[in-house]
């Protein structure tokens, strides 16, 4: 079965229709990209993969089962849009960051179980942070503060990473690899990836599918979904 099958999915808010009868699957080892301008719907969608919201209509079917029946949300890791803008001057540690992401799972903890520092280690090393595991993370740039939130969805060993406009506070010289970095997670760690994104060109040649949900042509359907 798809890791995750929308079928002919709405979505309205009081006023507003954002989503229309959209049918899309992702299927595991996609690097899928869902693409549209600023209001054509890519955040609701996010959040009814997510199980933060319900489509007014339509399913939606999570390894073969329909969301309402599945309880275990484990198994997608999320980064927000918002998690780049981290500049509040906390003092945490890298290590800290990342080991957020086991805190979820197993409970807050005051000092890290020593198979808890290996599981953020490995973590950090499939992101290419390993060295900066004792740094702050308010010192670092902004494609850097990016892989370390990525790390600390990776720690909780997810089946699909969903991201958020992830490139939204990179230097345009680090776009390309970042993009590499999220392509090795893809094909050497067997990640499942779909992005959010409104600026075509960011998808690269590492994407494997493209979905385009498009207002301006007056339908919020997907325009595309193609293979490459
Ligand atoms: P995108 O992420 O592509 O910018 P959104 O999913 O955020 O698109 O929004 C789709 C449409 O739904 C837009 O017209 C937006 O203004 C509207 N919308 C989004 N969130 C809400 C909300 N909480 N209440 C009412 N309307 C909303
Ligand atoms: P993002 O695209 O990262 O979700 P937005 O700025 O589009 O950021 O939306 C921020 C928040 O405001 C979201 O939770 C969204 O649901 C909500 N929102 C967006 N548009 C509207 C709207 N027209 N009315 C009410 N809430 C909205």
């Amino acid at each position: 079965a798809p890791l995750i099958e929308i079928k002919d999915i709405s979505f309205e808010y009081e006023q507003t229709k954002a989503l229309e009868n959209i049918s899309m699957s992702v299927q595991e080892g996609d690097f899928l990209a869902i693409l549209g301008p600023n209001g054509s719907g890519k955040s609701t969608l996010l959040k009814i993969m997510l199980g933060l919201i319900k489509p007014t209509k339509g399913s939606i079917k999570l390894f073969g089962v329909d969301s309402k029946q599945f309880k275990n949300r484990e198994w997608v890791g999320y980064v927000s849009q918002k998690s780049n803008s981290f500049n509040s001057g906390f003092p945490a540690t890298v290590e800290e960051v990342v080991a957020g992401g086991l805190a979820k799972k197993s409970g807050l903890f005051r000092r890290l179980p020593k198979s808890a520092r290996e599981d953020v280690k490995e973590a950090l090393e499939a992101v290419g942070m390993e060295a900066f595991i004792d740094r702050s993370v308010s010192e670092l740039s902004g494609g850097q503060q990016q892989r370390v939130f990525i790390a600390r969805a990776l720690v909780a060993k997810p089946k699909v990473l969903i991201l958020d406009e992830p490139t939204v506070g990179i230097d345009h010289q680090n776009v390309q690899s970042f993009y590499n970095m999220l392509a090795s997670l893809n094909r050497d760690k067997k990640i499942t990836l779909v992005l959010v994104t409104h600026d075509v060109d960011t998808v690269t040649d590492r994407i494997t599918h493209v979905a385009c949900l498009n207002q301006t042509i007056h339908f919020h359907g997907f325009k595309e979904q193609l293979h490459t």
